[in-house]
């Protein structure tokens, strides 16, 4: 599939570019592009179909915050369809006009009254140390909030709300579609108000009567010990504004943690490797291990084996909930010298006969011979 355009760039429209900014590019490119006016061009019905998307996004704010922090994959499955968009059919330049601004395409299928806000999604990405300690952090999201020039009602201060013409308050209309197939009518909610009953005289000059304005929030996330990959933290009413005064939609913060150099998580579990010497594994010793909270003594206990694990209790990360943490296993990992000494070598041997151990006798004559040479040893 194609690599979806910009829809600022399709539009020719900045990334802070207002509504009425919006509306004005897309209505002059729609006017270019209508299959109407471009019956010899073929393209230009993608290109109407690719302005008329972005128009789709951009003109609604909560599907623009997403678009904006998340780009096309925002938009998830709410993938535009230009069907729908355009259902019944291109009619004349006017019929397009009054059902993209005529306010037809907001009032289509939804529920009568105020909508509930839109929930948002942001992804944190934290450190392993913070996800095991919890912490807090800043994040600016971009989001629709209430108008505060109109108290979200859409109506600019001083002015009065009234009944709807159109629907007479009853929020619903009879719609008549011509179609090739024949005419249709049917019941749906009134554009004019959509689904209301009653309409601003006087819309709000900061909201455009949406009662609704974009803003970039500061916030504070508070994020608890425990915290894994993937973990969603819910933070209530901090989502996009309703519509007129209905209830804010929820922000939800999903918590991706970066992985740590030397522990691994399982669970509420860490695990991590620590290298001791053969002599260490041999005759046992006391070494430092890391732990979250620092470094800790350890006794290695004399023939630890390759590969063993230790637990040390409660050193693991804390539980989500608060209560008690989980535990940090350490596996020991013996490491073989790779160079040896002439002296180093010379007591290994020694440490083999005094064994009774018959070792590799190639390398005995190859030191035999290094002794003969040299006339050491
Ligand atoms: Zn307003
Ligand atoms: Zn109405």
């Amino acid at each position: 599939m194609a690599e979806k355009k910009d829809y600022y760039e399709v539009l020719g429209v900045s990334r802070d570019a207002d509504q009425k900014e919006i509306k004005k590019a897309y209505r002059q490119l729609a006017k270019k592009y209508h299959p109407d006016m471009n019956k010899d061009d073929p393209k230009a019905s993608d290109k109407f179909k690719e302005v008329s998307e972005a128009y789709n996004v951009l003109s609604d704010p909560d599907k623009r915050a997403r678009y904006d922090q998340y780009g096309h994959s925002g938009l998830g499955d709410q993938d535009f369809n230009f069907d729908d968009f355009a259902r019944g059919g291109f009619g004349g330049l006017d019929d397009i006009f009054d059902m993209f601004f005529g306010g037809g395409m907001g009032g289509m299928g939804r529920q009568q009254g105020p909508r509930r806000g839109s929930d948002l999604q942001y992804r944190l990405e934290i450190s392993f140390k913070e996800a095991a300690e919890g912490t807090k952090k800043e994040i600016t999201i971009p989001r629709t909030e209430a108008c505060e020039r109109c108290d979200g009602s859409g109506a600019e201060p001083g002015s009065s709300v009234k009944t709807c013409p159109k629907c007479n308050g009853s929020g619903r209309v009879r719609v008549t579609q011509r179609t090739p197939f024949g005419q249709f009518t049917q019941t749906s909610t009134c554009d004019r108000c959509s689904g209301r009953g009653e309409i601003v005289t006087d819309p709000c000059t900061e909201c455009n009567g949406t009662g609704r304005v974009r803003r970039h929030r500061n916030l504070t996330v508070n994020i608890p010990a425990g915290v894994d990959n993937g973990t969603k933290l819910r933070m209530a009413n901090e989502g996009g504004a309703g519509e007129q005064g209905a209830a804010s939609g929820d922000l939800y913060i999903i918590i991706k943690v970066k992985p740590h150099k030397i522990f691994k998580r399982k669970g509420d579990d860490i695990y991590c490797e620590v290298p001791i010497s053969v002599v260490q594994a041999t005759l046992g010793d006391e070494i430092e291990v890391p732990t979250l909270d620092g470094k800790v003594k350890f006794d290695i206990p004399s023939g630890t084996q390759p590969g063993t694990s230790f637990r040390l209790k409660n050193k693991g990360i804390t539980h989500l909930n608060g209560y008690g943490r989980g535990d940090e296993y350490i596996k020991t990992k013996v490491v073989i010298p790779r160079k040896l000494s002439k002296e180093q070598k010379k007591k290994m041997l020694e440490f083999a006969e005094a064994g009774g151990e018959e070792i590799n006798p190639e390398e005995k004559s190859f030191l035999r011979k290094v002794r003969d040479a040299f006339g050491v040893g």
